[in-house]
């Protein structure tokens, strides 16, 4: 089969693998299409991991084969989204619901071939048994572009659940690409008030749409006071997500901030990187700093409903798809976004 494999930085080569065997309790699946994911995008930028390995991980495809000690759970001919990563729900970490930092999760149970990687750039992948609590039929009238954004989608609801919210409060996002957007949205379902900031106006064009109080541009002159007034009696905001891996976005969004608020990083990914805070805010403001970072399959479920059912409309956020033979172009185009890019698929259906 065809697959596009990382052979070290910057160096994506198509091959010829062969197509993974499996198991008796493992899933064969034929990608339809797979998500370029800025997580993958630093791995192949900075080579973090070693290579080699078949990188994509926000995959869906058809079951083309079932494991005989599978029962009826699945069936081949299932069109379906794959979820990589499971925690063991017994360790300490997963006892403080740290589960991005559990053994058992950081395991990716999904492959094409070589170091587990998410194989979603290659025609097969297999799915290991341990991985199947994530898997999600995607209902008929849905597309597999829908099922590959349950994993993004899954991601920034985790994070939104780690902030202590009230209804009406006022959350600036910071970064208006595909995930930024999927944050408005999502923020905006649950009663809040965004405010939502970039530098390209078409996406502060779409944030408007997707229900944002106020989109404003990050090179605003009064951007600070601008965002205050949307904040409960101009107080200062009660969060801040930060979707772009800027430093002085973080300590505006710190200025901005009312006593008591929190500050989410969700883009900050590579290492080593050190930058001045003011760690009076910290404590005497109180105002807190978050991180979080993958997926969490006990949100699969709501993930599922709140995708399949549009409420959360991911299909005006992809703006590119290209053939699996192009995936080097995919990634450098989610890495330096246009203005008329959002999130970028790479498909592998092929003809005949
Ligand atoms: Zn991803
Ligand atoms: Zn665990």
């Amino acid at each position: 089969m065809r697959a596009v494999v990382y052979r070290g930085i910057n160096d994506l080569r198509l091959e010829t693998v062969p197509v993974p065997t499996t198991g008796d309790d493992e899933l064969l699946v034929k990608v339809a299409v797979c998500g370029v994911c800025p997580t993958d995008i630093k791995k192949i930028h900075y080579g973090t991991v070693p290579p080699p390995r078949i990188f994509g991980h926000e995959t869906a495809g058809t079951i083309v084969h079932v494991g005989k000690r599978i029962n009826r759970k699945f069936r081949t001919g299932e069109r379906v989204a794959l979820h990589h990563h499971i925690p063991c729900l017994k360790c300490h970490f997963c006892r403080h619901r740290a589960f991005a930092q559990c053994e058992t999760y950081k395991k990716t149970g999904i492959t094409a071939g070589f170091e587990p990687a998410g194989g979603g750039y290659a025609e097969y992948v297999r799915v290991m048994n341990f991985v199947l609590p994530g898997v999600v039929k995607i209902p008929a009238r849905n597309s597999f572009l829908e099922g590959a954004m349950l994993e993004p989608v899954n991601t920034i609801l985790k994070a939104v659940n780690r902030l202590n919210l009230l209804r009406g409060d006022s959350v600036m996002v910071v970064g208006q690409g595909p995930i930024g957007l999927m944050f408005t949205r999502i923020l905006r379902l649950r009663g809040m008030k965004v405010i939502a900031s970039d530098l390209l106006e078409s996406r502060l064009a779409l944030a408007r749409k997707l229900g944002a109080r106020l989109a404003i541009s990050a090179n605003e002159v009064n951007f600070s006071a601008r965002v205050k007034e949307v904040s409960h009696k101009g107080a200062g905001i009660d969060a801040a997500i930060i979707a772009v891996p800027s430093d002085s976005a973080v300590q505006q969004a710190q200025q901005l901030l009312r006593g008591g608020g929190q500050i989410l990083l969700f883009a900050h990914t590579v290492r080593g990187k050190v930058s001045e805070v003011d760690f009076s805010g910290v404590c005497v403001d109180e105002k807190d700093f978050l991180g979080s970072y993958s997926a969490d399959v006990e949100l699969q479920e709501e993930v599922s409903r709140l995708v399949f059912s549009r409420k959360l409309d991911v299909r005006g956020l992809i703006s590119h798809q290209f053939p699996l033979e192009n995936t080097g172009d995919a990634v450098d185009l989610a890495s330096h976004p246009t203005g008329d890019s959002l999130k970028i698929v790479v498909s592998v259906k092929k003809e005949s």
